[in-house]
């Protein structure tokens, strides 16, 4: 199967400072793919970078259609939704406002209102505060609202970066049930970058290791889990 996304000789630098070198993984349609590592590997740059919002180089396809110079609007608009690490939700709007800018760009209230509801019945406690200022929530509940938000935009591909950061073991095990359902009922293709690797690899198709920048291993995620001494190597757990 042609894969959804496709990622080339990825480079990319923060001023003189190169963090990533010739960067290249792909992801299957529908599939749940993790990029782990370790503090400052180069993970969220490697987001920044699918998503236009750092300068690049190399090559990255959606869909076989060249990204890598698109603008990071049309990069959404072609349906690459990115749920940031800090959660990325307005802080004044309400909880309600913020699921109805994720689907800005949609056409058809009534589709729009339906996936509302929807979310709303996955995260009862959006529900429950739904005219509460985004600012004011746990970080749970803002986390939830983020993966919501990014959801409405119906995207082929959904980019979360650290999703469990923060949490409670109990909350991040929700959101990550909710993600598998997600990804199993809509087909939503994701990647999912993540410090706590047993979590990422419970929940992934596949999965990378990044290091200072570089892709050092990847493979089936189930046989990383497996893998005592892989993981020992390479993920220190
Ligand atoms: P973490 O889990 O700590 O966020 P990471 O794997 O996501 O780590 P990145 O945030 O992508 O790593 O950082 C990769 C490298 O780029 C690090 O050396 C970091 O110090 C550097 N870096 C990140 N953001 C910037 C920036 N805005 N300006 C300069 N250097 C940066």
């Amino acid at each position: 199967m042609a894969p959804l996304l496709e990622v080339r000789g990825l480079t990319a630098a923060y001023g003189a400072l190169t963090v990533l070198h010739q960067v290249s993984f792909e992801i299957a349609p529908g599939s749940i793919t993790t990029l782990l590592g370790a503090n400052g590997a180069g993970k969220t740059t490697t987001l920044r970078a699918l998503c236009g919002l750092i300068d690049r180089q190399g090559e990255i396809r959606l869909e076989g259609r060249p990204i890598q110079r698109a603008r990071t609007e049309d990069i959404a608009r072609a349906g690459i939704a990115q749920v940031p690490d800090g959660r990325g939700t307005f802080q004044s709007l309400t909880v309600e406002e913020n699921l109805q800018l994720g689907g800005i760009s949609r056409r058809g209230a009534r589709a729009i209102a339906d996936d509302i509801e929807r979310f709303y019945t996955l995260f009862p406690r959006l529900r429950e505060r739904r005219l509460q200022q985004a600012g004011t929530l746990s970080g749970g509940e803002q986390q939830m609202l983020a993966i919501s938000r990014a959801l409405m935009l119906r995207p082929k591909l959904l980019l979360l970066d650290e999703p469990s950061f923060g949490l409670a073991p109990m909350i991040t095990a929700r959101i990550f049930e909710i993600l598998r359902q997600v990804n199993e009922t809509d087909g939503t293709a994701m990647l999912i970058v993540e410090q706590n690797a047993h979590l990422a690899l419970g929940i992934a198709d596949r999965a990378y290791v990044l290091e200072t920048g570089e892709i050092v291993m990847s493979g089936p995620a189930a046989e990383i889990q497996a893998d005592e001494k892989i993981r020992a190597s390479y993920l220190g757990c």
